[in-house]
Parts: structure tokens; sequence; C-alpha cells
């Protein structure tokens, strides 16, 4: 237990449901540590393009509360007013948390997959705002980091962010535009917001010497939550949100990719679309990511939304990811979902062949967010996970097997 009064602690614990709170929608890297890192064998050919890719990367709210810079700490959600509530929450459910959390400290064990992965480039889906703007939405819950703590991005040698989601304008434009500022500064790269439709629309496109490009598209949609206004315009600051799933829709994206894909350069859809819980897939969906590959010149579809991990179906060659979950969340002190163990995450390391695209081997480490740290799961927890994500995924024709011991590769027919 913290210094919280109990009695207030009572308060909290009694209202720290997801859906007491929620109300609201949440519907070339610096080489840093890892490189010099103790080295393993790799677990992919070296020829192949190795991607790493995880759902949402939030570190507003309690995670910039813990980090050395927190913003001020005013929330404007129905039950809580101060971010550093969920800090208390967390350490209510866990223990006590370090603080200042040191900027690599927050990834933990994911530092130490990564060397011994190597992947070519990271990719996340940047969950929240980057900004000391006031302007908050009022939506119910609102994200932001202080732009002091976004060293926490680049010492975990984050290549891209994708920011068509539904947090990212929570601190109104000025907080989009500071994000992006702040993210430019930071030599990040991003896709699917900007300051007008142009560049809201524009891909990320990261060069990798001697493994081509990897272009990163970021697409919103209005079934993870995304206000209809928050869509970029010639004069207005905003996301890439598509219309809908529809064909007319795949067609316009397969019109963008043929204006920018050369042979050799791996395509990416980073999609925010879904629900926050449930495995089911939806239709539309499915049919959307099929058209994407089979049309749009898409190699890798990368979906989230989902708090926690869904299906993965292998199209063509092609890794369809229907709902990659939670990474970072300071969602640990909630309760109400707990069947869905939103604290056991994933990291995603789809291998491709850089001449084809194809989808070589794909392995998947299960970590667990604890004390605002990821750490390796239990026995029993990588079990749990591990037969979750066989089942959703027999659903779509693959399987998964343990591999090291702490992994899992995805297999496909
Ligand atoms: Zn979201």
């Amino acid at each position: 237990m913290t210094d919280l009064p109990r009695r207030r602690f009572l308060k909290l614990s009694a209202i720290a449901t997801w859906q007491a709170l929620a109300g609201a929608a949440c519907a070339s890297r610096p080489p840093s540590a890892e490189a010099s890192g103790p080295r393993e064998r790799r677990v992919a050919p070296a020829s192949a393009l190795t991607l790493f890719l995880c759902g949402d990367v939030m570190t507003g709210r309690g995670i910039d509360q813990a980090l050395p810079h927190p913003s001020a700490p005013g929330i404007h959600e129905r039950h809580l007013r101060s971010a550093a509530d969920y800090v208390r929450l967390a350490e209510a459910a866990n223990g006590p948390i370090q603080r200042p959390l040191g900027f690599s400290d927050l990834w933990g064990a994911a530092r130490e997959e990564w060397r011994r992965v190597e992947p070519d480039v990271r990719i996340v889906n940047l969950e929240t705002s980057v900004t000391t703007s006031e302007d908050w939405q009022p939506k119910g819950i609102n994200y932001r980091m202080h732009p002091a703590n976004v060293a926490c991005l680049t010492v975990a040698g984050i290549d891209c962010c994708a920011l068509a989601n539904n947090h990212v304008l929570d601190w109104g434009p000025a907080g989009l535009l500071e994000t992006l500022d702040t993210l430019r500064a930071a030599k990040l790269a991003t896709a699917g917001a900007g300051r007008d439709a142009a560049q809201a629309r524009a891909p990320a496109i990261l060069e990798l010497p001697g493994k081509g490009r990897v272009i990163v598209f970021s697409f919103g949609t209005t079934s993870s939550g995304i206000p209809s206004d928050w869509a970029a315009t010639a004069e207005r600051p905003g996301v890439d949100l598509l219309p809908d799933l529809s064909e007319a829709t795949v067609r316009s994206v397969a019109r963008r990719v043929r204006e920018v894909k050369r042979v050799g350069d791996v395509v990416v859809a980073s999609i925010h679309w879904g629900a926050n819980w449930g495995y089911r897939i939806p239709p539309e969906q499915r049919s959307f990511a099929h058209g994407l590959v089979d049309t749009a010149g898409v190699d890798v579809v990368h979906g989230h939304s989902s708090h926690h991990a869904k299906g993965i179906e292998v199209r063509r060659g092609r890794p369809i990811l229907y709902g990659c979950g939670d990474f970072i969340s300071d969602y640990e002190g909630l309760s109400g979902n707990d069947e869905y163990r939103d604290d056991l995450v994933l990291m995603y390391f789809p291998s491709l062949d850089p001449g084809s695209g194809r989808l070589v081997r794909f392995r998947l480490t299960p970590l667990r967010m604890r004390r605002f740290q990821l750490v390796r799961p239990s026995q029993k927890e990588f079990g749990w996970l591990s037969d979750t994500l066989a089942r959703e995924c027999a659903k779509l024709g693959t399987s998964v097997e343990r591999v090291d011991d702490d992994a899992l590769e995805l297999r496909w027919a």
C-alpha cells in the first residue's frame, strides 16, 4: 500500500473498473544499448527483413506520471481528476512502482528480446498525444505524455509511430501539432496524422541499407472511437481517417500504394480499428484486410485497438494481425475485463523475404506489464496466452508453437 489514505484508496478501488472509467472510447535508429548487448543466435535468416510490431504504446497519463518529466496531473475523467491516481491504482494492484521510472526501465524484458532478435525496424501504435496543451477534448479519457519524456521512445529504438488513433488529438489540434513537432525533433518517423490531409496521408518511408525500404501507412477508423471530425482536411490538422472498409476504400488505398511502392519495398498498413474487447473479427475487417493484400499491394496488415491479442491470418504469404493488444499501458490497476488478461502482451516479429515480401518466419514473444515495466510472464501466464492465441489462430488457419522456451512461432499453410 502506498501513502494513499485508506479512504481515498477504497474510493478509487470502487470505481477503478473499465466500465466505470471508460465510458469513453478507447474504444535508422540510435544504436542504443541493445546493439552492444550479449549476442545470441539470430532467430531469422540474416537476409530476412525482420519487423518489430506491437499494439498500443500508451505512455501517457499514469505512465507519464512515473517517468522523469511528468505532465501537470490534471485529467477530466468522470471519476478521477489526477493522472497520478493511475500510478496509485497500479501500485495497489501489484506493488510499488519505481519513481522516477527510467526511460529504458519501462521496456524491461523487451530490451533483452530486441537484442536477441535484432529487428531491422520497430513500428508501434503510439496511443497518446505528446504535449503540454491544456485544450482537452470532452471525450472522457485524455492521454498525454510530456514532450520531455519522448526519450522513452528513442531509448527503445522505435523507428516509426503510427498516429491515426483515437488519442492523438485528445488535447486538441495544438496537442497534435506539438506531438508531431516533438516526434520529428526526436527523429521518429510518423504516419497517419498531420497538420493537413496531405501530411496525414503521407506514408513514413524507412530506408534499410541492403534490405530496401519499409513503407508505413497509418489508417484510422471510427470503429476504434476516432471522432469523425478528427479527419484531417486541407485546412485542418487531424488523422488519416478511412471513410469505411468498402471495396472502394481498398481501391483508394491501392492507388496510394502504387504511387510510392517500388520493387523490393515492403508496405505495412497499420490500422486502428474495432472494439477494445472480444475476439470476434468483423467480416468487413477480414474482407478489407484481404483486399489490401490481394489488390492493394500491402505486405503486412498491422491491426490494433483491441486491448488484447487477437488471431493472426496469413494470406498469400502476407501476415494479417487483426488486433495486437496493448503493449505499454497504465491499466494494471483496473478490473472488469480480467478474463482477457490485457496485461499479457506480445512482441510481434514477422520476418519477410525482402525480395518478394513474403513471410518466412514469425516469432511472437509474450511479456507482461507489471508495475509499469515489461517482464517475462510466469509459465502459467505464458501457457494461457499461448492457448488463447492458438484457439484464435485456428479459426484463421494458423497455429502457434513454443520455441526457445520463452517465445512462440506462428505456423501457417
Ligand atoms: Zn485506441
